[in-house]
């Protein structure tokens, strides 16, 4: 069933239509690649999706309610309970232990301390990550800094992840190991995942490719998955 789904998004900043017309769905366990040049409106269509940024014109549904037209605190609110964010870099704290800022996402909902850490050390498992628990994010890797990213986007049980460049920081062989983990645990939790990237082969782990030219929808393909 179709979990976040938008339609005739359009977005202008001054005469630079960011986005022209854009209708996107996006199912439970479902992957989507968002591809395209650089300035075709990737960014712009991620955040509006996510409801960082407001359309100008279209709607945008989570779970068949609109989403668009909620005053900033309700929009604020259910993007810290319904949504998870990987982005490309630098998003953990740096002060706090690993399994501190998996749990974080859980401690702003008002889960207690103990409670919240206890819940985001199951996630450490699952990416690989036993035994860096109490690591601080400058004793990790740039791959395992990642995987610590998708444990805190996934620890509060979103129906969406959004990742914007997940790997754009890593080389290719890690690039591939995290985009794995991305897409399966993702979608092992249930979520549906919207993620853009530049490069094609982490795109080719997502159900589903969009391309976005100007602001349009250029092409859009289905990978077969095993
Ligand atoms: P086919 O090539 O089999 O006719 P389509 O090209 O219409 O199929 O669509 C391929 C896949 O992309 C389908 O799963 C479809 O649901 C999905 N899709 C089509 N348009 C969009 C969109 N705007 N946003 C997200 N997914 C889309
Ligand atoms: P992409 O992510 O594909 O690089 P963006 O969505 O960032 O593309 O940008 C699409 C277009 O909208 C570009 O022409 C960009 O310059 C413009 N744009 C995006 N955000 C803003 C903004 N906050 N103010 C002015 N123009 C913007």
């Amino acid at each position: 069933s179709t979990v976040l789904a938008a339609h005739g998004l359009v977005k202008k900043y001054g005469p630079t239509h960011a986005l022209a017309g854009v209708d996107v769905e996006v199912g439970e366990r479902d992957s989507l690649a968002v591809m395209g040049p650089s300035g075709s409106g990737k960014s712009t269509l991620l955040h509006i999706l996510a409801g960082i940024v407001r359309p100008d014109e279209g709607q945008v549904l989570l779970r068949h309610d609109r989403i668009d037209d909620l005053g900033e605190n309700r929009l604020s609110a259910l993007r810290r309970s319904r949504f998870g964010f990987v982005f490309q870099f630098g998003q953990l704290l740096p002060e706090l232990p690993a399994e501190e800022n998996v749990a974080l996402p859980l401690m702003l909902e008002g889960t207690p301390r103990r409670q919240a850490v206890e819940r985001a050390r199951r996630w450490f498992a699952p990416l690989g990550l036993d035994g860096l628990e109490r690591r601080r994010p400058g004793q990790l890797s740039g791959g395992q800094a990642q995987r610590v990213a998708i444990a805190r986007a996934l620890v509060a049980e979103p129906d969406v992840v959004f990742a914007d460049e997940p790997t754009g920081a890593l080389d290719r062989t890690t690039s591939g190991e995290v985009v794995r983990l991305l897409t399966s645990v993702t979608r092992e939790q249930g979520a549906a995942l919207v993620m853009v990237t530049h490069d094609a082969d982490v795109a080719a782990h997502c159900d589903r490719v969009l391309q976005v030219r100007d602001g349009r929808i250029d092409h859009h393909s289905q990978y077969t998955v095993a």
